[in-house]
């Protein structure tokens, strides 16, 4: 079992920062996600755990065990770093058997062979590949391929589990499932783990805690409730989910839809200019009296759901009423909206 621990640590690629300053403890037996868009430096900041990067400044702890350092000059490679990795690609080595592949970690170890194959055998059936020791990869479907990656990761009971994207050439169900079977193992294992994706619907589900970067920098770390409900920044807001966002203007302890009579109350203590945001769900329409009158511009089917777009003073915004009748409420329509949960932010 291991905790993790980065202070301060920069990685620059000559002019590029693409890591700047990130500071986190994943506490022992914790699933935390690193979540941000393509070139945050998400997977910069998981190489630098594994050890197949060098952090320019700052130190990384796992355990006890001080696994990088600036200030001391000291670095571990990565196979004495306790660590199990799985990447988005399967890598799994096609000239081996399932069980080669799973059980190769503990022949470097040069663990007998007898107990290397209870070893393999038991781990295969933690990710329900018992029957398939004997295939070769190219037998297998790339969740199962992806399974046995996972299972070589875990065969040699690392302290601590480093996936970077490791669903993401999995079609949409598989990863839905995949995402249970990840974390089942995880509870059963007990193992740390700290996982990369771009999808915040995988983070959100999986995680603990999710650390949302962007260009290099922290932005927040939360249970993935509080980032939902209280997004630290126009940017988490946007990237977690859907959001409206429409100018304000401050005035006293209130911020009003620009060019109208509705506010809200400062909650940010915005002093220049500011941003409201609602997300689509928590907007009520109806026909008969609200908040503030808008106009139906366009609405779209999704089923278990009709999303509206509305106009209000010029601002176009985006409504989605679940289990909506699709005539109830036709294009044109005079609408009436109140805004629930409204936030507040600096709009720079
Ligand atoms: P993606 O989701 O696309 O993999 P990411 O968030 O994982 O993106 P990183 O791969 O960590 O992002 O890259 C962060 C930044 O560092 C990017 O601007 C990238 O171009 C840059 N970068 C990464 N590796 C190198 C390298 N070896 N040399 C120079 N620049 C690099």
């Amino acid at each position: 079992m291991a905790e993790v621990r980065i202070e301060h640590v920069f990685k620059r690629f000559g002019a590029v920062t693409a890591v700047n300053d990130f500071d986190l403890v994943v506490k022992d037996g914790e699933f935390v996600s690193i979540l941000g868009p393509s070139g945050c430096g998400k997977t910069t900041t998981l190489r630098m755990i594994a050890g197949f990067e060098r952090a320019t400044e700052g130190e990384i702890y796992i355990g006890d065990h001080c696994v990088s350092s600036s200030i001391k000059g000291s670095f571990a490679p990565p196979e004495k770093r306790d660590i199990g990795m799985v990447f988005q690609s399967y890598a799994v080595w096609p000239h081996m058997t399932v069980a080669e592949n799973v059980g190769y970690p503990l022949k470097i170890q040069k663990v007998d062979k007898k107990e290397r194959e209870e070893r393999v055998q038991k781990m295969l059936e933690l990710v329900h590949l018992g029957e398939y020791s004997k295939r070769y990869p190219h037998q297998l479907s790339g969740g199962q391929q992806q399974r046995v990656a996972l299972a070589r990761a875990l065969v040699a009971q690392p302290g601590l589990l480093l996936l970077d994207e490791p669903l993401s050439n999995l079609d949409a169900k598989l990863r839905e499932s995949m995402r249970f079977e990840i974390l089942a193992i995880q509870k059963e294992l007990g193992i740390t783990v700290v996982y990369v994706t771009h999808d915040q619907g995988e983070a959100m589900a999986m995680s603990d805690r999710v650390v949302v970067m962007s260009a290099g920098v922290v932005q927040q770390i939360g249970a993935p409730h509080e980032i939902y409900t209280k997004p630290a920044n126009k940017m988490v807001a946007d990237f977690i989910g859907l959001v409206n966002f429409i100018d304000g203007e401050v005035k006293g302890d209130r911020v009003f839809i620009k060019g109208s009579n509705v506010s809200f109350p400062n909650t940010a203590k915005v002093t220049g200019e500011a941003t409201i945001a609602v997300r689509p769900e928590n907007i009520t329409m109806s026909l008969s009296g609200g908040q503030m009158e808008g106009q139906v511009t366009h609405r779209f089917y999704l089923g278990d759901a009709v999303d509206y777009r509305v106009n209000v003073h010029g601002h176009d915004i985006r409504v989605i009423v679940k289990g909506a009748d699709i005539d109830a409420i036709p294009d044109g329509s005079k609408v009436y909206l109140d805004f629930d949960r409204v936030m507040v932010f600096d709009r720079n």
